[in-house]
């Protein structure tokens, strides 16, 4: 392996500490409230851990376990109930949600002021602005990674493989603000047969498809950065999208799979809410 490593915990280290210092200089204690409907014991384990990373920056964390056969008109009017208490900063509707709701339908009823996770559509439409505070967390994981290696993205280029609504798109506007010249692949890409004849030409590499060793090693470009968000169980192991080992032998940089991406996407859902905690 040739590659450096890039972790995003020690990351997360310091933007949890500059977080903590933020709550003390301003004196605040703000407010971070999260809805989960039906049984979901996945969600359970991360809200925990949610609701203890919240705790540790001196921030008080709400759970609102809903019955799964909630209607849309019931949770349409406990968002709002939220949404008017001027106490809580954030609000998180935790997904997926039973069959019968419109999650998306949903999403929209919290107030774009306290959509943490900055996936309202008056939210993207600042990012396209590039007025945006509040950035969808796992793009702007991505940001920080990229960042920290120090490498100016401007002319650079970059290939974005996956276009989801919470990943990919968010992340094409992010790097066009840098000015990088951005290529998105999708699965369209993929069934032209010209995945590969992208990829080569990256400069910088993330990937967020959700398909293990999707990204064979010899694609990767020498010298490249390579960001891998893809979360994938194989047996008892979790890997990425992209062949580790053949791809760190020719990246500069290189996130591991665990350890990279997902360690920042929690603090900089907090990161969002302190910033929706500013007059
Ligand atoms: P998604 O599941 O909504 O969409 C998948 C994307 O991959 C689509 O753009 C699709 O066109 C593309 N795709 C599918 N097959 C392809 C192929 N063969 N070649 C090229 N592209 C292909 O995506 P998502 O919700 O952004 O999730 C993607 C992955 O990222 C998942 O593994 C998810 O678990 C992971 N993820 C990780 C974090 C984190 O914090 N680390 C956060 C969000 C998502």
């Amino acid at each position: 392996m040739s590659a450096k490593l890039l972790e995003g915990r020690p990351i997360a280290e310091r933007i949890k500490q500059e977080l903590r210092l933020e709550i003390q200089r301003r004196g605040i204690q703000p407010v971070l409230s999260s809805i989960l409907v039906g049984e979901n014991g996945g969600a359970e384990s991360y809200l925990r851990a949610q609701k203890k990373l919240s705790e540790s920056l001196g921030i008080s964390y709400q759970f609102h376990k809903l019955n799964t056969d909630t209607s849309e008109s019931a949770l349409i009017e406990f968002i709002q109930k939220l949404n008017n208490d001027k106490k809580i900063n954030g609000i998180i509707l935790q997904m997926p949600l039973p069959a019968h709701i419109d999650g998306r339908k949903m999403s929209n009823y919290i107030l774009p002021e306290k959509d943490v996770e900055g996936m309202h559509p008056a939210n993207i439409g600042k990012l396209l602005f590039n007025q945006a505070k509040i950035i969808p967390c796992t793009a702007a994981a991505v940001m920080e990674l990229i960042s920290s290696t120090s490498v100016d993205l401007y002319g650079k280029d970059v290939v974005v493989v996956g276009h989801s609504e919470i990943v990919g798109k968010p992340l094409a506007l992010l790097l066009l603000e840098k000015l990088a010249t951005v290529t998105v692949c999708h699965i369209g890409t993929s069934k032209r047969g010209k995945l590969e004849e992208h990829l080569r030409r990256a400069e910088v590499l993330i990937v967020a498809v959700g398909k293990p060793n999707l990204i064979k090693g010899p694609w990767v470009r020498e010298g490249s950065i390579v960001i891998d968000v893809g979360i994938n169980r194989v047996g008892d192991k979790i890997v990425g999208d992209v062949e580790f080992d053949q791809a760190a032998k020719r990246a500069s940089w290189i996130t591991p799979v665990p350890g990279g991406v997902g360690p920042l996407t929690a603090t900089l859902l907090m990161r969002n809410l302190i910033e929706s905690a500013k007059p």
